[in-house]
């Protein structure tokens, strides 16, 4: 059977780890991705053997600065079954007409609004939810970490009520703009924060308040849990229900930080150190007063992009069962 056809607009933070993603799957294989800029990321994506396209009037500056462009934006649309939009939260809502009027399917990240496409994506929660649509979002890594946690614990023991909150990191490795460097900031300062509204656009019945920090850190999110149950269950319960869960990791042996963490994913020799899973401290899991406490660690960068592929083979039918979608991913990415 012929590979689905896929394009990346937006080769950043995400758009990279999702374009190496599709590459790695037997059933979709990366078109062009878009760059604004020839600036580094996009020499490395020609060294990397990819077609970069970009805007109509940056051809040229392309060529000057000796990365060939294989064309216009519009010109990569038009060659693909469906577009990944990465581009920065806020800039992608701009480019809907642009695949409305390609016939080209889309799917947004979670820096885009919930009603841009009508449809939120994660795919332990709603993937058969997906089937066939053109337009998905798929939620942002909070998002993601949170609604995987979630879900399977509410199917089998009812959530009533989450409170969770969110310590994240400031900027990505890359971003040397960006602060705080000396200071904890309430972000936003608002309570409670938009994160639950955002869970509820995947798992609408669900009970649940957030608050959220920015610290001066890169490498990972960290979120404390809380759920008080429907049905009784004890700790054991909870952490054999995580590990039949293949995108959430049970971690200890002496792990005492997200730094462990990333030097995890060093050593197994994960494309950009990147950890695709949920990191949940084993011994954090904890039953007090009839309430399930965890702490779990969610690499940012990285916990979006098995479900970006996820989305991908559910909006273009190339699989109809959420579990054998998963599974596939993960063993092409190595997960
Ligand atoms: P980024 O800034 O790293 O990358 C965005 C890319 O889009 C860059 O290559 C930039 O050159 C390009 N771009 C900028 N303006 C453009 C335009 N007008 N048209 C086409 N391309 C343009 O951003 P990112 O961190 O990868 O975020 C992308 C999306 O993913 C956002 O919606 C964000 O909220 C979401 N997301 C980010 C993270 C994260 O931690 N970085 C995690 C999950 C989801």
């Amino acid at each position: 059977m012929a590979k689905a056809k896929i394009a990346v607009n937006g080769y950043g933070t995400i758009g990279k780890r999702v374009a190496d993603a599709v590459q790695a799957q037997d059933d979709m294989e990366i078109v062009g991705v878009s760059k604004t800029r020839p600036n580094y990321e996009a020499a490395v994506a020609h060294q990397l053997g990819y077609d970069i396209y970009t805007l109509s009037d940056r051809i040229e500056a392309f060529e000057k600065a000796g990365i060939p462009a294989a064309g216009t934006l519009e010109e990569m649309i038009e060659k693909v079954d469906l577009v990944v939009d990465c581009t920065p939260g806020g800039i992608g809502e701009k480019n809907k007409e642009m695949y409305e009027k390609a016939g080209v399917k889309a799917i947004w990240q979670g820096g885009e609004e919930h009603e841009l496409t009508g449809f939120s994506f994660n795919a332990v929660s709603n993937y058969e939810g997906a089937l066939g649509l053109d337009f998905v979002r798929v939620v942002s890594c909070n998002t993601t970490g949170l609604c995987r946690v979630i879900y399977p614990i509410d199917k089998k023991y009812g959530v009533k009520k989450a409170r969770v909150t969110l310590v994240r990191r400031a900027a990505d490795p890359n971003d040397a703009k960006t602060g705080p460097i000396n200071a904890i900031v309430p972000n936003p300062i608002k309570l409670p924060s938009h994160h639950g509204p955002d869970v509820k656009t995947v798992i609408p019945h669900i009970n649940i308040t957030t608050a959220a920090m920015k610290i001066p850190t890169t490498l990972m999110h960290l979120h404390t849990v809380n759920l008080e149950l429907e049905k009784e269950c004890s700790a054991e319960d909870i952490r054999e229900l995580f590990k039949t869960q293949s995108r959430i990791r049970l971690i200890g042996q002496g792990i005492s930080s997200t730094a462990e963490i990333i030097e995890v994913a060093r050593d197994l020799k994960r494309p950009r150190s990147d950890m695709w899973e949920n990191c949940v401290w084993e011994e954090s899991i904890t039953i007090h007063d009839g309430e399930l406490y965890f702490f779990q660690a969610i690499h940012q960068e990285s916990d979006v992009v098995p479900e970006n592929v996820d989305a991908i083979r559910a909006m273009l039918e190339l699989e109809s069962d959420a579990e054998k979608s998963i599974a596939k991913t993960n063993r092409a990415l190595g997960l």
